[in-house]
């Protein structure tokens, strides 16, 4: 989203490629979860792209990639956030440490200051979802992408013996972010 502070931090190229390409996975996931019966699926995003693990096929993957570009183009910002993002879960982390550490800070702890800071951290666990939806959509994502483009797209198969099967790993490197 387009905002003073949005646009601030997208004058540090990385910060704007590594948004941009964030953007793109969480879009790649989610056209893909309407390709792939029982998706399973995990990425990370760098200023050079993204890398997706899934369990779909090399043509479903790639596909959706090209899908997802388009469709972020063509104004989809909503799937620039995705529900399953790590963003997530360290917002709600960090939310309930803070919590804990401001109740029990300072204080000495008896078992009353203890139990009000278990429930404050329980209250920032419930705070925290969609708290991270929002840090995803104005600082770790940006979903107006430019004029990015896919340089090369690669699909390689592993094998992951504690899953016993086999999983996909997209390649997308982009340009132009
Ligand atoms: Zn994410």
């Amino acid at each position: 989203m387009s905002t003073p502070f949005s646009n601030l931090i997208n004058r540090v190229a990385v910060i704007r490629k590594t948004r941009r390409n964030h953007a793109f996975e969480h879009a790649t996931a989610h056209v893909l979860a309407r390709k792939v019966r029982a998706l399973r699926v995990s990425g990370v995003s760098s200023p050079f792209g993204f890398v997706l693990l899934h369990n779909g096929t090399a043509e479903q993957g790639e596909q959706a990639a090209q899908e997802a570009l388009e469709a972020l183009k063509g104004g989809k910002k909503q799937l620039a956030i995705h529900p399953d993002c790590g963003t997530n879960l360290v917002t709600t982390g960090v939310l309930a440490t803070l919590v804990g550490w401001i109740f029990l800070g300072g204080r000495r702890a008896n078992p009353r200051n203890l139990h009000r800071a278990l429930l404050g951290m329980i209250a920032a666990i419930y705070a925290g979802y969609p708290l991270g939806m929002k840090v995803q959509e104005h600082v770790t994502t940006d979903g107006e992408v430019g004029e990015m483009e896919i340089a090369s797209l690669r699909t390689d198969t592993v094998n992951l013996p504690m899953w016993k099967r086999k999983f996909k790993v997209l390649w997308v490197r982009t340009q132009k972010a």
